[in-house]
C-alpha cells in the first residue's frame, strides 16, 4: 500500500528556542557554590558573636547600596559573595546572635538549616496529596508526633498541619468558627495582652475596619499578671448574647504565653466561663469556638513540668504553637491543630476542575491546600523532621530547661539587687523588669534610657513592653530579658546581667 508517510517527519525538529539558554547552573557548579554557601553559614555560626547584635544602619543604608535595576547580563558569584559581605551581613539584625535576648527567639539549628536547604533543592509542591504524597504523609506524622511531645489531647490526633506563622492559624481559626457559626453580625473576643495578630485576623476577615474598631471586637480585661479575667469574659460574652440582634461572638482567643510578659490564660477557665454564658432564650450552653495561641509558651509543654501550661487544651477548638520561635526549626514554622477538621474544610475547600484528582475525589486523603490559605505549600515538615530526630525529645527538653534555668538565675538577680523590680512573674524564660525610681514617671524615663544604653553596646539586644493595666499600676515600660538563642551559653546571661547592672549603676548615667 501506498504510504503518505514521509521520511522526513522522523527528522530531528529543530529547537525554536535554540538561541535562548539560560545560564543554569550545572549540578557540578551548584555542588562546588553549595559547599561555599555551608561553608558560610559555618562560618556565621562561629563567628556571629563577635559582630554586633544590630547594626547601626541608617534607613536606606542597604538601598542606596543597591542598583536601580537588576542586571543585564549574568554577574559572577564573587561579586555576589562581596556584596553579602559589605552590604548585607553587616546590616542585618543577627537573631541568631548568642547576646540576642529580645522579642521571643526565632531559633536557627543545624539540621533545621539542613532541612530548609533540603526543601529548597527538592521544592515540591504540597497542596495536594496528590502533588506530593511523601509531603502531607510525612507532616501528618510529625504532627502527630509532635502533638503527643507537647501532650496535647487524642481529639487533636491526624488533624495538625502547619502553617506559616501563627498570624496564620489565628485567622484560620477565626475563618472555621465564622463559618461553622454562620451568624449575621460575628464578633470576636479576645483580651487586652493577646497579640496584635488576633486583632489583625479581625480585621482580614472582615470584623474590623482597623485596628480599633472594636464593634465587633470585644477585649476583656487582664488580671495583673497579665492573664484573662475570667469574670469580665464572662460578662462580655452575657452581654453580647442577650442581644440576639446585636453581634453574636463566634470566638474567643486565649494566649498561653502573652507577647507583653508571658502571661498564661487559663483554658480550661475559658471554655467554662463560656458554657456558663448561655443564650437566655434557649439556655443552651454557647458553642463558641476557643483558639489558644501557644505561639512562644507551648514550646515548654515538651518538658513535663510545663505540661500544665496547656492543661484544658481538650477544650479548645484549635491551638496553634511556633517551633520557629523556641524549637530550633528555622522560621517559618507554626504548628496548628484543630479538633473538628470539618469546620477547616468548610471554611477554605475549593476544588476546581484542575485540581482533582482520583484520590481527593475518593476521599482517601489529606489534601492540605484546603487547611490554610494560599493554594502551593511549601515542605516544611522535612526541616521539623530533622529537628526532631536529630535532637530527640530529650534534646528538645535540654534546649528548653536550659533557658527556663537561666531566666530563673537572672530573675534572681534582679530580686536581689534593690536598683531594680520584677514588673511581672517570671515566666518560663522571660523576665520582666524595670528600675526603681520615685514616680511611675521618673521609673519610665530611666528605664527607658537603661535599655538604650544597654543595647547600644552592641553586645546584647533586649527589647521592652508595657506591663498590663493602666497606670499608675500598669503601663510601666518593661525590659524583657528572653533567652532562647540556639548558641546562647550561660557565660552570655552573665555578661547580660553584667552589662545591664553596670548600665544602671547612676555614675554610668
Ligand atoms: N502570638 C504570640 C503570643 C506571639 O508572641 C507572637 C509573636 O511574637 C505571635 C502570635 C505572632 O507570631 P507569628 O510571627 O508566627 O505570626
Amino acid at each position: 500500500m501506498p504510504s503518505d508517510h514521509h521520511p522526513a517527519d522522523h527528522a530531528q525538529a529543530q529547537d525554536p528556542a535554540a538561541e535562548h539558554a539560560p545560564p543554569h547552573m550545572s549540578p557540578d557548579e551548584f555542588r562546588a557554590l553549595g559547599h561555599r554557601m555551608v561553608d558560610r553559614i559555618a562560618d556565621y555560626m562561629r563567628t556571629v558573636e563577635s559582630m554586633p547584635v544590630r547594626p547601626r544602619a541608617l534607613p536606606g543604608t542597604v538601598l542606596d547600596g543597591l542598583p536601580d535595576a537588576a542586571p543585564e547580563t549574568p554577574e559572577p558569584w564573587g561579586d555576589i559573595f562581596a556584596d553579602l559581605d559589605s552590604l548585607i551581613v553587616p546590616n542585618l539584625t543577627h537573631w541568631q546572635h548568642p547576646g540576642f535576648f529580645a522579642y521571643f527567639p526565632c531559633n536557627a539549628s543545624g539540621p533545621g538549616i539542613l532541612g530548609e536547604l533540603l526543601s529548597a533543592g527538592l521544592n515540591v509542591n504540597g497542596m495536594l496529596w496528590s502533588t506530593s504524597p511523601a509531603a502531607t504523609e510525612l507532616e501528618t506524622r510529625v504532627l502527630d508526633w509532635c502533638r503527643t511531645l507537647l501532650g496535647l489531647p487524642d481529639a487533636f490526633a491526624g488533624n495538625g498541619v502547619i502553617q506559616g506563622t501563627a498570624s496564620e492559624s489565628t485567622l484560620i481559626a477565626l475563618l472555621a468558627a465564622k463559618s461553622r457559626a454562620d451568624a449575621q453580625t460575628p464578633c470576636l473576643i479576645t483580651s487586652d495582652q493577646a497579640h496584635s495578630s488576633v486583632i489583625k485576623a479581625a480585621m482580614i476577615a472582615g470584623l474590623a475596619s482597623g485596628p480599633d474598631d472594636r464593634s465587633r471586637v470585644h477585649i476583656v480585661r487582664t488580671h495583673p499578671d497579665g492573664s484573662m479575667d475570667l469574670a469580665d469574659l464572662r460578662r462580655v460574652a452575657d452581654t453580647l448574647l442577650a442581644d440576639p440582634d446585636g453581634p453574636q461572638p463566634i470566638m474567643v482567643s486565649g494566649t498561653v504565653g502573652t507577647t507583653g510578659t508571658g502571661a498564661i490564660d487559663d483554658i480550661a477557665g475559658i471554655r467554662l466561663a463560656m458554657d456558663d454564658a448561655s443564650r437566655p432564650a434557649t439556655g443552651e450552653p454557647w458553642p463558641g469556638w476557643l483558639h489558644i495561641d501557644a505561639a512562644w509558651a507551648g514550646a515548654a509543654a515538651v518538658c513535663p513540668e510545663h505540661r500544665h501550661l496547656l492543661a484544658g487544651a481538650e477544650v479548645a477548638d484549635s491551638v496553634c504553637i511556633n517551633p520557629h520561635k523556641w524549637l530550633l526549626t528555622n522560621f517559618d514554622c507554626d504548628l496548628f491543630w484543630v479538633r473538628d477538621r470539618s469546620a477547616l474544610l468548610d471554611a477554605l475547600s475549593i476544588t476546581p476542575e484542575y485540581l482533582r484528582n482520583e484520590q481527593t475525589d475518593a476521599g482517601a486523603v489529606i489534601d492540605y491546600r484546603d487547611w490554610q490559605i494560599p493554594l502551593g505549600r511549601r515542605f516544611r515538615a522535612l526541616k521539623l523532621w530533622f529537628v526532631l530526630r536529630h535532637y530527640g525529645a530529650e534534646g528538645l527538653r535540654a534546649h528548653i530547661r536550659r533557658h527556663v534555668a537561666w531566666a530563673g538565675w537572672f530573675e534572681q538577680r534582679v530580686a536581689a539587687d534593690d536598683r531594680f523590680e520584677s514588673v511581672a512573674p517570671n515566666r518560663l524564660a522571660l523576665v520582666c523588669f524595670a528600675l526603681r525610681a520615685d514616680s511611675p514617671d521618673k521609673a519610665n524615663a530611666a528605664t527607658r534610657d537603661l535599655l538604650a544604653r544597654v543595647n547600644e553596646t552592641g553586645e546584647v539586644f533586649l527589647s521592652h513592653t508595657a506591663s498590663p493595666g493602666s497606670p499608675p499600676s500598669g503601663g510601666r515600660y518593661t525590659i524583657r530579658f528572653t533567652p532562647g538563642a540556639t548558641a546562647t551559653r550561660f557565660e552570655h546571661v552573665e555578661r547580660a546581667w553584667r552589662i545591664i547592672s553596670d548600665a544602671a549603676d547612676p555614675a554610668s548615667r
